[in-house]
Parts: structure tokens; sequence; C-alpha cells
């Protein structure tokens, strides 16, 4: 039942992934790529990659500094984990994924500018977050760039940047504000809070799920991993967007089960899987 769904701007029916056929093969799931955690920003990158892992991508592979690899490849084997240092080493890992989720941990140094200036040109559905979106919305990199195919996910801060608005005004009226940005930039924007809406160019619609446990570090980055993941896995931009932020509130009702205080973004991993299929 879609009766968790609570309000809605617009009629929405969530829809959800098929049951997979008895002889799938990994290709048929997406390859995702994720890309960032600079150096110090790490745990970000991570955390989007092993979501991506959770919510049945079927291969995953992660762009990051050379400095997380050994804790990359020790939390999750199964996320590829590539070296760069570089935009120059980023191009040949473009050549192969469905999807590209650029933003945790990516930072503001000219290392994250490289990566997203190359990453946000491929030619694939993108997902945005976290600094992608303070660099974007810094408007040297990717500037004037509109793109159907890319979900931007901005909490009231990133949204408020990526306008050149108050968070104050972001705040007071969010459904003008995710109307704006879809404007700006257009594809679909998930603008993330206690209640998120999502704009796009049908609308808005609202997904109330999650609770306020869910206001600690690395909750986003979960969310990204998880829209990544349901794009390699067939659905449009729009209809990953609402599942994922879906998923990602219900997971942390679950998790906060245990208590809302202390509750921590890797806590939702198994919520997430048990809720996917
Ligand atoms: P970020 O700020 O990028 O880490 O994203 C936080 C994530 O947690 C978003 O998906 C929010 O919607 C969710 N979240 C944070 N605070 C709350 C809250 N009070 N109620 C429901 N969801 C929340
Ligand atoms: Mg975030």
């Amino acid at each position: 039942g879609l009766a968790p769904l609570a309000k809605r701007f617009t009629e929405t029916s969530i829809k959800r992934l098929p049951p997979r056929a008895a002889d799938s093969y990994k290709n048929q799931f997406g390859r995702v790529l994720v890309v960032g955690g600079d150096s110090g920003f790490g745990g970000a990158a991570l955390m989007a990659s092993e979501s991506a892992a959770r919510s049945g991508a079927g291969l995953i592979s992660l762009a990051t500094h050379p400095q997380h690899l050994p804790a990359a490849l020790t939390r999750c084997p199964e996320v590829m984990a590539h070296p760069v240092i570089s935009g120059q080493e980023l191009e040949p890992l473009l050549e192969g994924p469905d999807v590209i989720a650029v933003g945790p941990g990516l930072g503001r140094a000219p290392w994250g500018e490289q990566l997203l200036a190359r990453a946000g040109r491929a030619e694939t559905p993108l997902v945005l977050d976290a600094d992608a979106l303070n660099i974007l919305a810094g408007g040297r990199v990717l500037a004037g760039l509109r793109r159907d195919d890319w979900v931007l996910t901005p909490h009231v801060g990133e949204a408020a940047r990526l306008l050149d608005w108050d968070s104050a005004e972001v705040l007071a009226d969010p459904r003008a504000a995710a109307t704006a940005v879809q404007q700006k930039f257009s594809g679909v924007v998930v603008l993330k809070g206690a209640g998120t809406l999502i704009a796009h160019d049908g609308g808005v619609d609202l997904i109330n799920s999650g609770n306020p446990g869910m206001a600690s570090g690395g909750m986003g980055d979960l969310l990204t991993g998880v829209i990544a993941a349901l794009i390699g896995q067939h659905l449009s931009p729009l209809e990953a967007a609402r599942l994922a932020v879906w998923l990602h509130g219900e997971a942390g009702n679950r998790a906060a089960e245990d208590g809302q205080r202390g509750l921590l973004a890797t806590d939702l991993l198994p919520h997430i899987r048990r809720l996917v299929d």
C-alpha cells in the first residue's frame, strides 16, 4: 500500500521495482559510478556507494581520492574503488556506467571542480548532491547547463546557494524554492528536509517519510546512492527520486525503532535492502 506516502501535491503512485527474473544477470541492474571523497572527506562517498550496492545496483564503481582506497575496499569490497587524482584520470571511468552520482564528500577544491566538470558532461543520467551542488551554485563549473536527465538533491542550504536566496527564504516557501531550482536547472529536484519535495516538469510532489532521528550526518549520502541505483535499474529519474525518497525515509523509520537519538546513516542500510524488493 501507498498509505505511508501521506500527503502529495499531485496524484502520484510510487512505482516499485519488478521482481527479478530467474535468469537475471548483473549487467541488467545498472553500472553505477559514484564520484566523490576528496582528501579528508571519504566517508560520504563510501556511504553513497554502499547504499547503491544495498539498493540493488548490479555493479558499483567509486572514483575517489587514493587516500580512501584501503577503507573503501575493506568496508565494501563489492564496490570497485578507483583512485583518482585528476579529472584526466576520471575520463576512462566515465565510459562504462549507466548512471553517475557526483558530490558526496566531493569538496569544493580544484580536485572536486575538475571531477564535476568532466562527470557533468557525461552522456548518462546524473545524480548531483552535496558539494557538486555547491560547486554548481558557484557558476564557474557547468555554467548554464540544463539537463532533463539529472536529479539534483539539495537540502535547504544547498538550495539557497543554487538560487542565491537566503536559507530563511527557502524555508519560508520550500515549494517555490524547489520549483525555482527546477526551472533554473531543469531535470528533477529533490528538496530534502522533514518532508521532501520533488519538483519536476509536471509539478511538485511531497513525500512525508522519515523522522528527526535522520537529522544526522551521512543520511543524504545514502539517498544519493539509492536514487542512482534505481535509475540503474531502469526507473526514470523522476520515478527513481520518488521511490528512493520514500524507501530512504521508511528505512529511517524502521531503523529508528531502536531510538532516534544515535541513529546512524549506515543503520539504514539493512532496511533499505529489505524495502527495495
Ligand atoms: P543531508 O542533509 O544531505 O544529509 O540529507 C538529510 C536526509 O535526511 C534527507 O533525505 C532528509 O530528508 C532526511 N532528514 C533529515 N532531517 C529529517 C527530519 N527531521 N525528518 C525527516 N527526514 C529528515
Ligand atoms: Mg548532504
